[in-house]
């Protein structure tokens, strides 16, 4: 992933997907918003503490980056599930952990600090996806069963689909307890962290993706306090950034 920077703000974006004119995708930091502390700056979460006021301008500064209307932003109500909604023309997203569309102009967005963003493109269809994937939603195979439901839904192809796994806690900082630890088999624990990129890499394969169409950023958002929203770097009260992807017309 390359963080393109725009005055204050930045996007990240992952470099193999720059060439495709017809996909809009970003993933926010939290450099160049107006929040103060501790939703410092670019809060884009409206499930926080923070003026409801400040989340809609931030919000507008990073969709105007990446050329997204805030009328095509699908938000959904997340609640670290396992449930994959297909997005058509009318939107039904409550307790919704993931979703997919092939309709253009229709941005899906998570929000994140933490958790795992996994963005999915099949150029053949063409089709997208995107999942938040905590622990909860990793243990329930929320990726497998986006992929799952690509492929069911709108003919993707797996041999196609390329998978995209975004800045999130990674397995140098995310340790975790004795009631997450059996939940994941002992290959993705080592002293008690826990590797959801892993995890979710693995997810991605069994799903039918190709090797070498699954990317991780590699960026732990624990380790970078100062440009991303961390939930365990801030003790919990925190802001949050925002994934999103949207075919274009
Ligand atoms: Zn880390």
């Amino acid at each position: 992933m390359i963080f393109q920077r725009y005055d204050q703000q930045w996007v990240g974006r992952f470099d193999t997907l720059l060439s495709e004119s017809r996909l809009v995708h970003g993933f926010s930091t939290r450099k160049g918003g107006i929040s103060s502390a501790p939703f410092d700056s670019l809060n884009l979460g409206i499930n926080t503490f923070d003026d409801s006021k400040n989340v809609s301008i931030n919000r507008r500064r990073f969709l105007h980056l990446l050329g997204v209307s805030e009328e095509q932003l699908i938000c959904p109500k997340q609640i670290h599930g396992d449930r994959v909604a297909v997005i058509n023309v009318q939107p039904e997203y409550s307790q919704t952990d993931a979703m997919i569309t092939k309709t253009m102009n229709v941005a899906l967005s998570i929000q994140v600090a933490d958790c795992v963003p996994v963005f999915f493109y099949d150029p053949s269809v063409p089709c997208i996806g995107l999942a938040h994937a905590g622990w909860r939603g990793t243990a329930a195979r929320i990726t497998w069963k986006t992929v799952n439901t690509m492929v069911r839904s709108f003919k993707a192809d797996p041999k196609s689909i390329r998978a995209f796994i975004g800045p999130s806690i990674g397995p140098c900082c995310y340790q975790v307890g004795k009631e997450v630890q059996p939940r994941f088999h002992s290959q993705y624990v080592f002293h008690d962290h826990l590797d959801l990129w892993g995890c979710n890499r693995d997810q991605c394969q069994e799903a039918g993706i190709l090797d070498q169409h699954i990317q991780i950023s590699g960026v732990c958002t624990r380790c970078n306090p100062e440009f991303f929203f961390s939930h365990r770097a801030s003790g919990g009260k925190t802001g949050r950034m925002m994934a999103v992807i949207m075919l274009r017309e």
